[in-house]
């Protein structure tokens, strides 16, 4: 039987409940306790990959191309795993799958309903993803009060029910912090337990999210009216890096408290590494500029995997990567800004549609003519090539046909077996693929393996039939997809540091093994 710890948020969303959930997995973990997480999320879409990165941030991509919510980055981030798809549970998956069986006929003669169909079919995501594990977090995204998060508060009630002690809950709340009159008020975070005990839930456990500690006369008035011992109580003030908020909750006794409530075995705590980790992330000696190019740069969140991987390769070099957001609209308007800049490093991000490439491309161009170090990461490779093919092998209006159908020389195009695809849901190139590195090559330097795995996200990609041009001019194809024979990776020689990745670096860096591409981009532009 799974023993479950599932985490409802109060007050707010936006307070980085994620984060505290993927650090409770951590405290565990550090006590040896086998973790998994799961992520639900009450919205309709089945999965994240059709949203707008504005809405809701990066789409996180999983080893089996699940498209999911960007906590199951801090997850795997936090816990050093790899978790599948169906660890993020959504309405539209829940709902799609009940309507399906009861099309079937498998409910022949029953009325369909949401108790006990839907929760039935909840409880049972939970259950199966929970399985081999000695504890599984489940983060039920949103706010306590939400219509869309019922369904999903009545099954883990349920859950509680059947299971008994092996569930825990946790309400994760924020409690803000009045300046005019200097105090914290519980008021909010009150009526979110009240609201909370109305679906039959009673917190075990209470974590305040707050700008600074909150005082000892906060947590006794949340002990009364949220009526849960103070000592279950625990406080994840605002600290300068999320990495430090395992340890912050470990301080306060959150890992004797799991380990007690649902009686595991467990070792003494290591946080050896990670404390290494955040040390060298917190007090670095060098910095670095990195230009961060692209169109969703108003919202950082869009980015957040790629944000992470240059900060766990920053740790590595003792470095601190200073981001430089670059609009792409923004250039296209005035290039010169780029100059302006100071960037030791450019990195052209993901995207998708036309708006901002040419600032991209003409970011791409002044990375190379100025031999500032670059990374492209996926869309920023696909214009990479684009600009290589306009601006050195001399093909006018290269393009790829995703922003230019009718271009006279597409050498990014369709991949082939893209052009059957009929639905724009989960139908791209997803997940973990092989990729071969060719010898003596800076991807060969970098890596030090014949081989890797990368995840991807895609449509696109290099038209082979430019391939012969392209290399004439000193393009080099330093990376090939093992299964397909597509090209991965490309790089330039005569330029300090010019690589480009068809896959997404960024899915797989972890605190302590960041991915090499972006220590190599960190590491050319210190020297
Ligand atoms: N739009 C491009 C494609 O579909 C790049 C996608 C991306 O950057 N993730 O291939």
């Amino acid at each position: 039987m799974p023993k479950l710890v599932v985490v409802t948020g109060g007050v707010m969303s936006g307070v980085g409940k994620g984060v505290v959930v993927a650090s409770l997995g951590r405290i565990l973990r550090a006590r040896g306790v086998t973790v998994n997480a799961v992520k639900i999320d009450p919205y309709l879409n089945v999965d994240a990959g059709t949203m707008n990165p504005y809405a809701h941030g990066e789409v996180f991509v999983t080893f089996d191309g699940g498209e999911t919510d960007l906590d199951l980055g801090h997850y795997e981030r936090f816990l050093d795993v790899e978790l599948p798809r169906r660890n993020n549970v959504t309405s539209g998956q829940v709902y799609l799958s009940v309507i399906e069986k009861e099309r079937r006929g498998d409910f022949l003669g029953q009325t369909v309903q949401l108790i006990p169909h839907v929760t039935d079919e909840i409880k049972r995501r939970i259950v199966e993803a929970a399985g081999g594990y000695d504890v599984t977090l489940v983060e039920i995204g949103g706010t306590v009060g939400d219509y869309e998060q019922l369904p999903f508060l009545e099954a883990t009630r349920q859950l509680r029910l059947e299971l008994g002690d092996d569930v825990v809950f946790i309400h994760v709340a924020w409690v803000p912090f009045l300046s005019t009159t200097g105090e914290f008020k519980t008021k909010p975070l009150q009526h979110s337990v009240a609201e909370l005990r109305r679906y039959g839930i009673q917190p075990d456990a209470v974590v305040v999210r707050s700008e600074r500690p909150v005082d000892a006369g906060s947590v006794r008035k949340i002990a009364l009216f949220a009526h849960v011992p103070q000592w279950a109580i625990f406080n994840s003030y605002n600290v300068d890096t999320i990495y430090k908020v395992p340890l912050l909750l470990e301080q306060q006794g959150v890992g004797d408290f799991l380990v007690k409530r649902l009686r595991l075995v467990s070792r003494a705590p290591d946080y050896r590494d990670w404390e290494e980790f955040v040390s060298r992330l917190t007090a670095p000696r060098h910095r670095v500029a990195v230009g961060m190019c692209g169109k969703y740069v108003e919202l950082p969140d869009a980015y957040l995997s790629i944000i992470e991987a240059l900060r766990h390769a920053g740790a590595a070099l003792d470095a601190k990567p200073e981001l430089v957001w670059i609009n792409s609209v923004e250039v296209e308007k005035d290039p010169d800004m780029l100059r302006r800049l100071g960037l030791d490093a450019v990195v052209v991000l993901p995207g998708f549609g036309k708006r901002g490439t040419e600032g991209m491309i003409e970011c791409i161009r002044y990375a190379r003519t100025e031999k500032i170090p670059f990374l492209g990461i996926c869309f920023g490779m696909q214009l990479a090539v684009v600009e290589f093919a306009r601006n050195v092998v001399g093909l006018r209006g290269a393009n790829s046909t995703e922003l230019d159908p009718e271009t006279p020389h597409p050498v990014i195009h369709l991949a082939p077996e893209q052009r059957e695809v009929d639905v724009l849901g989960g139908s791209m190139i997803l997940g973990n693929r092989e990729v071969e590195i060719v010898p003596n090559t800076l991807a060969a330097s970098l890596y030090g393996a014949a081989a890797t795995v990368e995840r991807h996200r895609h449509r696109y990609e290099v038209n082979l039939s430019y391939l012969p041009q392209l290399a004439e001019a000193g393009l080099v194809v330093s990376g090939w997809r093992r299964d397909t024979k597509r090209v991965e990776i490309i790089e330039l020689p005569n330029h300090p540091y010019f690589i480009a990745t068809q896959f997404h670096p960024e899915f797989r860096s972890r605190p302590t093994k960041p991915r090499p591409v972006f220590v190599g981009l960190l590491k050319a532009a210190l020297s």
